[in-house]
């Protein structure tokens, strides 16, 4: 198998070194433009530049590094932070006809070998490392003879302490600049705040670095953030909405993650636990279905998703809150890479904000830390309670304007009425105060409704003039007001005594009616989704339809089918994408397969046949 791959390389590469960007593109990868910013990123590292790539999920990042190691003398080496995937990275890269290979301690004894002598022969045209080993010197040994095309760095925000993915082994990563003078490097990561991006230029010495930004807007992710009231149901009902395709179901505890997975199943939806605590094999195992079956619902906590490529997850939900709106971004972001309609969708309460906060409290950081880990929570609770484009709240988070309302988030497409909850926030506030800053918001309701209970009683708060006050409003309500009001920073929680709500000092502000407070209206605990409860396919909102739509599930037989033979993801032999061009165009020769977004000569050779077969055969039963 290796020796007719190589001789395709071979004929593929005849002309390495000399390479033609967009010739590459078209002959390796099958398409025809570059995307965005992609063109200048691979100018600038061809001709020899350093780079720092902050694109979203999804823009195209691998591109930026592989056309030019491909194009440039040598071999482009690539560090990548995690073993289990390097292994199917290589695999699409070799699928497209790339000479590629993954050195590291998976490998057997002689699979270690085999890669070093094709690195000495300069038969590899990309070599993925981990970080670990890049920065050995026994690995500078292995390279001292070699001609290197590129240090690529992905998944580069792991450097950084402010990220959630920190990797101290990413901090040595530095010394290749030194190492190796005059090798362009190139660092990508999808997360852009300003601290994760200074200190990749930072730590990674990319101070003369061309830093290649774009929008961070992802257009075919729609947003939703429900309140949380029968958590089960309304996921079931979200997930309703994606019969046929595999998506991510974010937990915060891996109980939480064992059990969800486990009722999911119940239900008929086949799904699948990932997390830190199970046994490596069978995560691994879980991870592997997940990529490879086209209907599976991974339920997993955050240790989940770095790094996975798989484009087409259709859907991500939380059923806790994250920590920040760059960890809510991230996560979300992981779905709809292939740029087909995905949705995103949150369940919260005011439990995550109590849960959240106490984290904060309670971890290890540095008071400095802890006061921008609360400083972040709180604008992911401003964007959650947010009665205006979710959207262009997240985007100005990143210091983007977004032009007018979205149009496909719930509130744009559900405008979320606010009330005037200054007079309900005074009251809510006294119950606070007057009860002694002692209770949660469970008792104060009860006082604010005029429940007689034990409780109430014993503390003789059935005689306050606060008891009963609250009566013109459900609990529900209140609950609402509670939240709202901990999210707006007016309140704030005692993990101490037991969760108590106590005052902020901005609460003053509201007792004296110096300050206005709108509260956003819930929706109605019918939990209808704000698009309703169709279950439109992907495939139907992706435009395509009718006989369209019947090839395209023929077309996806015939590649489940090959995947399954070769033991790879479906789309590492095509994308959707490629598949719903084929079922579009139905090319009837080989020469017209070139013309389908996603068929470069590799794919066209290993599988042009089978698929012209299939539309052969569609087109005569008179599809
Ligand atoms: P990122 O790493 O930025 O998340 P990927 O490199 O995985 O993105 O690319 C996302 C998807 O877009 C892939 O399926 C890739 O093949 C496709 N893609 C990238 N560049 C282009 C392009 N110029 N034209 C068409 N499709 C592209
Ligand atoms: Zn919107």
């Amino acid at each position: 198998m290796h020796d007719s791959h190589n001789s395709t390389a071979a004929r593929l590469f005849e002309t390495e070194g000399t390479g033609n960007p967009l010739d590459v593109l078209k002959r390796v990868y099958g398409y025809s433009a570059f995307r965005g910013k992609q063109q200048d990123v691979v100018e600038h590292v061809v001709a020899g530049g350093d780079a720092v790539v902050l694109f979203p999920t999804g823009a195209g990042k691998s591109l930026c590094f592989q056309v030019p190691a491909l194009c440039r003398n040598g071999v482009g080496i690539v560090v990548s932070p995690l073993i289990a995937l390097m292994r199917d990275q290589v695999e699409a890269l070799k699928q497209l006809g790339v000479r590629a290979a993954a050195l590291n301690s998976s490998l057997t004894r002689d699979e270690a070998i085999a890669v070093r002598h094709s690195l000495a022969a300069g038969a590899l045209d990309l070599l993925y490392v981990t970080p670990e080993r890049a920065v050995t010197d026994a690995f500078a040994d292995m390279v001292a003879d070699t001609d290197i095309a590129l240090f690529a760095i992905d998944e580069a925000h792991c450097v950084s302490q402010w990220g959630h993915d920190f990797r101290p082994e990413y901090r040595g990563l530095g010394c290749l600049a030194s190492r190796f003078p005059g090798v362009p490097r190139i660092a990508l990561t999808a997360t852009a705040d300003p601290h994760t991006r200074d200190d990749i230029i930072k730590r990674l010495g990319l101070d003369r670095a061309r830093v290649f930004t774009t929008s961070f807007d992802r257009p075919n992710i729609a947003y939703e953030i429900v309140e949380r009231d029968q958590p089960r149901q309304q996921l079931l009902r979200f997930l309703s909405r994606f019969k046929d395709a595999s998506g991510i179901v974010y937990c915060l505890s891996r109980a939480k993650v064992d059990d969800t997975a486990e009722w999911l199943n119940t239900q008929g939806i086949r799904a699948l636990p990932y997390h830190a605590g199970m046994d490596r094999a069978l995560r691994d195992a879980h991870q592997d279905a997940f990529l490879k079956e086209e209907r599976l619902c991974l339920v997993a906590t955050v240790a989940f998703g770095m790094g996975i490529d798989k484009p087409d997850v259709r859907y991500v939900a939380h059923l806790d809150l994250p920590g920040s709106v760059e960890a809510y971004y991230q996560e979300t972001g992981r779905a709809g890479r292939d740029g087909l309609p995905s949705e995103v969708w949150m369940a919260y309460g005011m439990a995550d904000v109590i849960q959240r906060r106490r984290m904060i409290d309670e971890g290890g950081s540095p008071e400095e830390i802890k006061r921008i880990e609360r400083g972040k929570l709180n604008t992911l609770l401003a964007i959650c309670e947010t009665a205006g484009c979710r959207r262009q709240a997240i985007l100005a988070h990143f210091g983007e304007a977004h032009p007018g309302r979205c149009g496909h988030c719930d509130t744009c497409l559900k405008p979320v009425e606010t009330w005037d909850g200054t007079e309900a926030a005074i009251k809510a506030l006294a119950a606070v105060y007057r009860t002694g800053e002692r209770f949660g918001a469970g008792h104060v309701i009860d006082v604010l409704m005029g429940t007689i209970n034990e409780k109430t009683e014993r503390f003789g708060h059935v005689d306050m003039p606060v008891f009963g006050a609250g009566k013109d409003l459900p609990p529900r309500t209140w609950q609402s007001v509670f939240r709202q009001l901990l999210a707006a920073g007016l309140i704030k929680v005692d993990h101490s005594a037991f969760g108590a709500l106590q005052l902020e000092p901005e609460a003053r502000s509201v007792f004296r009616r110096e300050r206005q407070v709108l509260f956003r209206k819930d929706r109605p605990s019918s939990g209808k989704a704000a698009r309703g409860t169709k279950s439109a396919t992907a495939r139907e909102r992706s435009d395509l339809a009718g006989s369209d739509l019947e090839l395209f599930e023929k077309l996806r037989s015939q590649r489940l089918a090959i995947a399954r033979d070769m033991d790879v993801p479906p789309y590492v032999v095509f994308p959707d994408t490629t598949l719903i061009a084929l079922a579009k165009q139905r090319p009837r020769g080989f020469e017209d397969l070139l013309d389908v977004p996603g068929i470069g000569e590799s794919k066209r050779e290993k599988y042009g046949e089978a698929f012209l077969a299939v539309i052969d055969a569609f087109e005569e039963g008179g599809g």
